[in-house]
């Protein structure tokens, strides 16, 4: 083996059984490739998701079941639906039905983790099988044997050593002749029991395997030919972006390129992984590489957007002149493990964002947080806003970074504004009706 390439294929690209044959095509494209991470099939983890809701009535559970089944299945028939396999699919989705049958009014998160993860665990048994079908040796692995993390469910965090350690005496041995065929998104915690790691959270754990197995080359194979300007599906000015370094590209995931889940980038820039981004229906088009040192580093690089955003704004008339406000503020918010993404301060108050994930089992700000903070200041909760990232370079030192961005702000109605804590973002909240536009309109004016 020269190198070792760890390649993930998000819900697209393994979306059917069509879309796993591009993939498998990759795969035999490429013997550096050893491991490949996958995602639940587009779709199923939102369903997963919708059947952990209270409000549901048992038919809308069979229909939203039904609807799994037939995903799966599809991909057994057009497979041949080899008899071993057949049974080992009506296994995970009898499990499954059994699951959901028995689940309570307010099943908890690690339920719902449980719940979630078979979109992946059925995916991997599926790739496993249609790779193998095209001659390629490979074998189907239980990542939450070695992906160990803490027993924050819905958002569990990663444990390092103890995943390097497994990956060293489990994963490694078998990619010498074997190429492993694994779950994105899932680990287990020190009880063995089943976590996730947020929604998208498939190109973290790829990135965290890459780092525990010392990869060279992270792929994260998805449905456009790598990290555009700003998200294509805004605007068809768009371009692809060939070469991005670490730090534009992890400002791009935390401020909602969707493209990579936020934390993907850590274990890249601990390891010193270069990653590649590029679409499976369209490998030749190539795509982005993301390295530690890159030879271009334009002011502007690209524009992020991230929609449904909670605006909380937390008033003390106590706050003048006082010390210790803003650390009874975040200690509130980090013992219930919130993040906060921008903040303003006046002497009197706090502005700060947090992300409300669409789609999640986790909640933005839960009520119980805002009682605690409600009990030593005023607290007020604006929702629906947007977050709009300018991310390029040396922004802090530029005398006309700010400048040229604010000025195309005019009849905008702009909730925040920040600037200077990093070199690499300008960030402002805007109403959420009015984000698009703003992002079209930025690209226009500032990367064009
Ligand atoms: P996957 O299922 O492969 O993980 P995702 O849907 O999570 O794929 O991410 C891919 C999507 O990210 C694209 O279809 C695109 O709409 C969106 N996206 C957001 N920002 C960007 C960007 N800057 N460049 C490319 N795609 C982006
Ligand atoms: N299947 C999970 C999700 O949809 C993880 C991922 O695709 O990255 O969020
Ligand atoms: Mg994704």
């Amino acid at each position: 083996m020269k190198q070792l390439t760890l390649a993930k294929f998000g819900g697209t690209s393994v979306a059917d059984h069509q879309a796993i044959m591009r993939c498998s095509k990759i795969i035999q494209a490429d013997n550096n490739i050893r491991i490949v991470c996958v995602s639940a099939q587009s779709g199923v983890t939102n369903k997963l998701v919708a059947l952990s809701k209270a409000d549901l009535s048992t038919s809308q559970r069979q229909v939203l079941l039904q609807e799994i089944k037939t995903t799966e299945y599809q991909i057994l028939t057009e497979l041949g639906k080899p008899a071993s396999l057949q049974s080992e699919l009506d296994a995970l989705l009898a499990d499954l039905e059994h699951l959901v049958s028995g689940l309570d009014s307010q099943p908890s998160m690690q339920i719902k983790d449980e719940l979630q993860a078979f979109g992946e665990r059925m995916s991997s048994l599926l790739v496993a099988a249609i790779f193998q079908s095209q001659g390629i040796d490979a074998v189907n692995f239980d990542i939450r044997t070695v992906l160990k993390t803490d027993d924050h469910y819905g958002r569990a965090e990663p444990q390092i050593d103890q995943i390097k350690t497994l990956a060293e005496t489990q994963l490694l041995p078998l990619i010498q002749n074997k190429v492993v065929v694994t779950q994105g998104f899932i680990g287990s915690d020190q009880n063995g029991l089943t976590t996730t790691l947020g929604r998208g959270g498939s190109d973290y754990s790829a990135a965290l395997i890459a780092e525990a197995c010392a990869a060279d080359v992270l792929q994260i194979w998805t449905d456009v030919s790598g990290i555009y300007t700003t998200d294509p599906r805004l605007t068809q000015d768009a371009k692809p972006i060939a070469e991005l370094s670490f730090d534009e590209a992890a400002e791009m995931a935390t401020f909602g390129a969707k493209i990579l889940h936020p934390a993907t980038l850590i274990p890249a820039i601990r390891q010193g992984t270069a990653v590649f981004v590029g679409n499976s229906r369209a490998p030749q088009e190539g795509g982005t590489w993301i390295r530690k040192k890159v030879t271009n580093k334009p002011a502007y690089r690209a524009i992020a957007l991230r929609r449904e955003q909670v605006l909380v704004t937390l008033k003390s008339p106590g706050m003048l002149h006082a010390s210790g406000f803003l650390a009874r503020v975040f200690a509130i918010l980090a013992e219930h493990k919130i993040s906060v993404d921008l903040i303003t301060t006046s002497e009197i108050s706090v502005a700060l964002t947090i992300d409300n994930p669409a789609n999640s089992t986790q909640q933005g700000i839960a009520p119980v947080v805002l009682q605690k903070l409600a009990e030593f200041c005023e607290v007020s909760v604006e929702e629906g806003l947007s977050l709009i990232a300018v991310i390029g370079n040396h922004l802090k030192d530029d005398s006309n970074a700010g400048g040229n961005v604010f000025a195309e702000l005019k009849n905008c109605k702009v909730r925040m504004i920040c600037q200077g804590a990093s070199q690499h973002n300008v960030c402002l909240l805007t109403a959420g009706d009015q984000a698009e536009a703003l992002v079209a309109h930025l690209h226009s004016a500032l990367i064009e």
